[in-house]
């Protein structure tokens, strides 16, 4: 079974000539899971040859502009595309109002049904389950708030084989109360605004740094890191992946357009 993520946006705030900001394509099962939905997003799954339609699921971390400005447009587009499937949308419970006013401003009815999951910050939660596999959404601590994200398939085929499970982290300041819900993940991205050197930053912004995302891989034990979210300051990511591999060896980047197997 396919379990894999494709990076379609590797930037934080601040789009750049070559990264878009937030946004995470899942493909499990051939079931594809959007998350985070930049400016920029629809573009990224276009030049990615991925079919828009394919995605019934939204999952929305927070409501920062770089992880949701790309929705309204995406949304639209579906609709003009002539989109009938339901469309499920998980964030924050004022996302459902912020979508309508800016429908209602553009006199658009959307030809589909949209059916909003408001999240709970309180602790882990199932929000989503078929036959093959689990979210769970998290709190992580952040300067609004924002939940992760935990995918995990239900079962292989081959029995020998043990399930597979990704975790979204972003964004979060460096916090160790996250860990339990993502130990022993095969794959974890964490944000990774910041260089090391620019730690009292990352905390006043509640952001995360290299060392700090690769502290939080090593003491879940999770079987590979992605590192992303990185602030438009750098313009070469060589430096910071060296800094979060001096910590955790099995650290990859994230680059837009990249698809990591889970
Ligand atoms: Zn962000
Ligand atoms: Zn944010």
């Amino acid at each position: 079974m396919t379990f894999s993520v494709t990076v379609l946006g590797s930037s934080s705030a601040i789009p750049t000539l070559t990264r878009n900001p937030s946004a995470h394509l899942l493909n499990a099962n051939e079931r594809l899971f959007l998350l985070d939905c930049a400016e920029g997003t629809q573009v990224q799954l276009r030049r990615l040859k991925i079919h828009l339609q394919r995605i019934r699921h939204i999952f929305i971390t927070h409501l920062h502009g770089d992880h949701f400005y790309g929705l309204i447009g995406l949304l639209t587009t579906l609709h003009l595309l002539g989109r009938k499937d339901t469309m499920h949308i998980y964030g924050h419970p004022q996302l459902e109002e912020i979508i309508r006013i800016q429908l209602e401003a553009s006199a658009t009815t959307l030809q589909y049904p949209v059916q909003y999951h408001p999240l709970d910050f309180g602790g882990l939660m199932l929000i989503h389950e078929d036959e093959r596999i689990s979210v769970h959404s998290f709190p992580l601590k952040h300067s609004v708030p924002t939940c992760g994200f935990l995918f995990r398939e239900k079962i292989r085929i081959r029995k020998q084989e043990s399930t597979r499970a990704y975790a979204y982290c972003t964004d979060t300041v460096y916090d160790e109360s996250i860990i339990p819900y993502i130990h022993g993940v095969d794959l974890l991205y964490h944000e990774t605004t910041f260089m090391q050197s620019m730690a009292r930053n990352a905390a006043e912004k509640l952001h995360s740094t290299t060392i700090e995302a690769a502290t939080i891989a090593r003491m879940a034990e999770v079987k590979k890191l992605l590192i992303g979210h990185y602030s438009a300051r750098y313009d070469e990511v060589e430096p910071l992946l060296q800094e979060a591999r001096s910590v955790f060896p099995e650290t990859y980047p994230a680059e837009d357009g990249i698809t990591v197997e889970v």
